[in-house]
This record gives C-alpha cells, structure tokens and sequence, in this order.
C-alpha cells in the first residue's frame, strides 16, 4: 500500500484503542454485520480449534440477507462477542488484523475519500475518542502521508464541499454560544422550516423524554442510562432546570465539548449529507435532536452519577444510536419541530 496525504482532525493521530481498559467495548452489544465474503473467509480459514469452536458459534441469519449484510455477529450469554476473550479478539491474536470483518478492522474509525482527498475520523461512540475530545482537542484539520486506503469513495460539488467546512466553522465558532451556532447552521439549511420549528410552543423536554424511550428500545446501553432520566424528569419536569445547573457548574468547559463531540459526529456523517434517504432539512432536524438528546441524557445522567467516565458512557452509548443508525432518517420522520430542541 503506497502512502497518500490523509487530513484528519487533532485528536485521531493520538487515538488507540483502549482494549480490556474499555468499560464497554465495541465488541458488546452491537449488532455487527459482516459480508458474504467475510463469513465465508472466516468459515473456510485454518485455524486452532479453540478460535474455531469460537468463530463457528459467532454468527446468526439477519431477518433480511444481503451481500453486505450476510452475518450478524451475535452475543454470547454476557453480552459480548463469542470471538473475543477477556476483552481481547483471539480472531485478531492469532490470524492478524487482516481476517477481521471491515467493521471490527476500521471501527471506531471512518477512512473517506471525498472528490480525491482522503478524509479520517473516529465515532463519537468510542470511549476512547470521547475522553481525547474531552481533554482538549480543537477540531482543527491537519495533514500527514499515512498506509491508509479509503473504505468509502465519493464525490461532492465545490458547493456542497464548502457548505459543509462552513458548517465546521460555525459550530467552531467561540464568539457564539454553541446553541446561537446551530441555530446558524439549520437556518442556513432551510430557514423557512426552521423558525417554524422553532416557533412552536411544545414543551422540548417532553419531546426529548419521548424521543429516548423510542430510541432507547432496542438500544440496551441507551436504555440502562435513559430510564432513570426519563422517569425522573416524566415525574418532575422543574428538578431538569436544577439539574442543568449542577451539571454546568460540574462541567464549565461542556459547551466546548459538545461542541467538539457534534463537529466530529458531522465530520464522520459528512453532514448534511448524512444519508442517501435523508435531506438537508432532515439533517437540520437530526442535528437538532442530536443537541437535544446530549443535553437531556447528560444533565439527568449527573444527577445520578458524578463521575466524568459516566458522562463520557452517556455519550457513547448516544452516539451508538447517532453514528451507527438511520438516524437523522428516523428523526425526521417521528418529529414535529424537531428545533425546539435547542431550547433545552
Ligand atoms: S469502544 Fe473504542 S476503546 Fe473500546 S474497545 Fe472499541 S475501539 Fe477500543
């Protein structure tokens, strides 16, 4: 593999993985696909018998099969994938990064080439990438020669391609409040709908209460730190104003941090154009709710639990739903004035 120019933000040359330190691996509680082509690779490789035992009882049928989406790779009674041993992957150990599904070789990382630059970021949804954008990492963009080969190729007009480091700098913006910055950012997208959205007078928490039960229906980590927001604020709505403050004076620096989490999520999504199925004023909406859905989990989450690794899981597991779903799709389509949402 020859060495090309790859521009990524600040924090992805200090990123790796964390291994059996991570509180809760990638390998746990996803449900992760895998092509034809690697289940039949892995099926067919010689192997010890011990990752052979392991690799025979590590898949199930999705509902729908595709070439893409041949395997799902399933749990094991703890939750975790049967391939991996102590929070280790054996299948790594023994065969080498080569044999791993697409997936587990790249996550949490996206490698883009977008109109011929190459483009490399991380989830959000990693713990790792969450605690260095805590520290400190601006999302400024810098440049290296690196072995890398892109996973996705594609091509977006001069125009899409400034819209979108328009929208980077906005949100990077300091001299605003990070709510002022989206508010840009949707009425830039479609204005129209946007203070319509926004003039709405529906009660946001309400809105964000419903939308994590929802959400969190099938996302077992979600729903672990959700319920406990949700019953909290569904029974008392006042205590989120209290609660927001406790959790801004724990957390002076928490807009630039979420700042820092929603500009690295856009750059992975490549927002606006975050899905084939989905619009601009769907990822307006998407953004918004994404704001949303932070503020709600984060600001109940402190009150429960203090700790900063607990604010970083909450928003691991967010941004499980956000990086890895149809999001911004769903959204928009169970939303009314998703832009009240900044209100929160
Ligand atoms: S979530 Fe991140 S740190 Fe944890 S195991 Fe996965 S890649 Fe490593």
């Amino acid at each position: 593999m020859k060495k090309e120019k790859w521009y990524f933000p600040e924090y992805y040359r200090h990123f790796s993985c964390k291994a059996d330190k991570c509180r809760h691996t990638c390998c746990s509680s996803w449900r992760i696909p895998i092509s034809k082509a690697e289940y039949q690779t892995l099926m067919n490789m010689e192997c010890s018998d011990d990752l052979y035992r392991r690799v025979q009882r590590a898949f199930e049928e999705p509902d729908f099969i595709t070439d893409d989406c041949y395997r799902y790779i399933s749990f094991n009674w703890l939750g975790q994938c049967p391939v991996q041993e102590k929070g280790l992957c054996a299948l790594h150990r023994e065969k080498g990064e080569h044999y791993l599904p697409k997936v587990c070789r790249l996550y949490p990382r996206s490698l883009k080439k977008i109109s011929g630059h190459n483009i490399a970021s991380c989830s959000s949804s990693c713990e790792a990438v969450l605690e260095l954008l805590y520290e400190h990492y601006r999302m400024n963009f810098i440049s290296e020669c690196l072995e890398l080969e892109p996973e996705l190729q594609y091509d977006v007009s001069e125009e899409d391609a400034v819209q979108i480091k328009h929208f980077q700098d906005l949100l990077k913006d300091r001299s605003t409040t990070l709510t002022e910055s989206l508010y840009q950012i949707c009425s830039v997208i479609n204005e129209h709908e946007f203070l319509k959205d926004y003039a709405s007078d529906e009660d946001p928490l309400s809105q964000a209460l419903q939308l994590l039960r929802r959400f969190s229906h099938s996302n077992q980590r979600l729903r672990d730190i959700a319920l406990p927001v949700i019953e909290r604020y569904s029974l008392n709505g006042e205590s989120y104003i209290k609660d927001k403050e406790a959790f801004e004076t724990a957390y002076p620096g928490w807009m630039e941090f979420f700042e820092r989490v929603i500009n690295n999520s856009m750059i992975y999504e490549n927002f606006p154009f975050v899905d084939k199925r989905a619009d601009k004023t769907d990822s307006y909406r998407g953004l918004c709710v994404c704001y949303g859905l932070m503020r709600v989990l984060c600001i109940g989450n402190h009150f429960f639990n203090r700790e900063k690794d607990s604010l970083i899981d909450a928003l691991a597991a967010l941004f499980h739903l956000i990086d890895h779903t149809a999001f911004y799709y769903n959204v928009s389509a169970i939303t009314d004035n998703a832009a009240i949402m900044l209100k929160l």
